[in-house]
Formats: C-alpha cells, structure tokens, sequence
C-alpha cells in the first residue's frame, strides 16, 4: 500500500508540475525541430552536418512526444464514466495496433470471450489508450514469428472484468518488473521509449477503482492484465 501510496503521489506531482512546464517546452521544441528539417531539406549539406542535424532531429522528436505525453497526462480531469462496450474497444485496439503488428511481423489475436461480458463504465480514449500502452509494449518485446493476444473475460471471482495483453516476448527479469510503473523507467533505445505508459496506465486504471497486474519470467513472455470493476446491469438513476 506505502509503495502505491509514494508512486500516486510522485504522478500527482508529476502532473502539477509538468503542466507549465510542458507548455513552455513546446514552443522553443517545435522552432529547433523546425530549423534541423529545414537544414536537412539542402542538397548541398556535407555529410558531418547531416549527422549533426538528424541527431537534433531525433533528439527533438524524443522531446516533442515526452511533452505531449506529460501534457495529455496533466490535462486529465479524473474519471469520467460513460458504458464501454468491450467488444468494440477490443476491435478497435485491433485496428489501430495491427499496423505494428504487421512492420513487427508478430500475430496479433483478438481472445473473444465465451459469455456475453456485462459493460465496463470507464471513458473510452483513456481505456483505448491503457490498452494500446500494453499492446504496443508486449509487440516491442516481442520477436518476429510471435504472437500477442488480447482480451477480456470476467475476472475468476466473478466481481469484476479482466482484460488482459499475453506475449510471448522476451519477458523481464526482476529487476525490470519490480521498476516497470516507476515513471520514466525504460530498456528502450534512446528516441523509442518515454517509460511513462505504464505509469500513465496504472494511474488511469486506479482512478477507475481497478489494478493493473504484471505475470513474466525472462524468456517465457508477459501477461498484463487490467481488472476492473464492471457496471451495475441496470443502473439507478441518482438524482441532485
Ligand atoms: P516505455 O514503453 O516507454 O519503455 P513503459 O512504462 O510502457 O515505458 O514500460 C517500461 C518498461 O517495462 C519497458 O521499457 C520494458 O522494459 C518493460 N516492459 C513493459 N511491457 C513489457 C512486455 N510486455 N515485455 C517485456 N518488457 C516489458
């Protein structure tokens, strides 16, 4: 409880500082990009400026997307509760990650779930979202050849729904597992990883009253899976 205490605390200030800061970034971010692409656009530049400039490139866009992330992250308002159907949401992550998954030649399958699942009150962007975090992560560690699979079903004890993103990727080690939610925690090259999707998506998932739980070994893959609470069946309206 400490430990999820100290990490929702270390996001709460991430969010009230970065806000500004983000803001602030943005700007002067967008000019240097601008500038390092202008240069890179004349023929005549000499291989060692080329270099420099597309290093400036890369480093920028690495800068460009951590603010965009942190500024999406600070804009969060809370929760916002409207009916999801998981049915569409899972086909929906299908869609937008089957590209990756096709450049990363793995498989990606869709896990349809054997009972009609009862609907889940959450906001549909930042559910989409936390999932596309899981998906994009377990297709980054997973080699050509391999397989993702994504679903739902109700949670064994019947009290809730799980949706879960099984890989059959590297796995981690403990080392890794035990830092995976520290915010800007990554093992991805310079330029591919922020290391905050997975702190994003466990503070999305703990806003709705659910957990997000992690089940890896190295080498054997990586199950994560988002448990969370489902929707009354016929809700009663609460009037002011
Ligand atoms: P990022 O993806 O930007 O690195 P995340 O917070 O999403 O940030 O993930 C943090 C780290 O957790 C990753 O860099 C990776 O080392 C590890 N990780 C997450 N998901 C998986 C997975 N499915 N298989 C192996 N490692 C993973």
């Amino acid at each position: 409880l400490r430990e999820s205490l100290v990490q929702s605390e270390k996001m709460a200030a991430v969010g009230t500082l970065v806000a500004g800061l983000s803001h602030e970034l943005n700007n002067p971010l967008g000019i240097i990009l601008g500038f390092a692409q202008a240069q890179l656009m004349r023929p005549s530049l000499d291989n060692g400026s080329r270099t420099a400039f597309e290093c400036i490139e890369t480093h920028t866009q690495r800068c460009a997307r951590l603010v965009r992330t942190l500024l999406d992250f600070s804009r969060r308002s809370g929760p916002v509760r409207e009916r999801i159907e998981v049915g569409r949401m899972l086909e929906r992550v299908y869609e937008l990650a089957s590209g990756q998954a096709e450049r990363s030649q793995v498989q990606l399958k869709i896990i349809e779930s054997p009972v009609d699942l009862p609907g889940l009150e959450a906001n549909v962007p930042e559910m989409e979202s936390a999932l596309l975090n899981l998906v994009g992560n377990a297709l980054d560690a997973t080699p050509p050849g391999g397989t993702v699979s994504v679903g739902a079903h109700l949670s064994p004890a019947r009290d809730g729904m799980e949706l879960f993103v099984t890989d059959t990727g590297s796995g981690m080690t403990p080392d890794v597992r035990q830092r995976i939610f520290d915010p800007f925690f990554t093992t991805k090259p310079v330029g591919q990883g922020t290391g905050l999707g997975l702190s994003i998506t466990r503070s999305i998932v703990e806003s709705y009253g659910g957990r997000i739980d992690v089940e890896t070994a190295p080498g054997a893959g990586t199950t994560m899976r988002l448990w969370l609470p489902v929707a009354p069946a016929h809700p009663t309206e609460v009037s002011a």
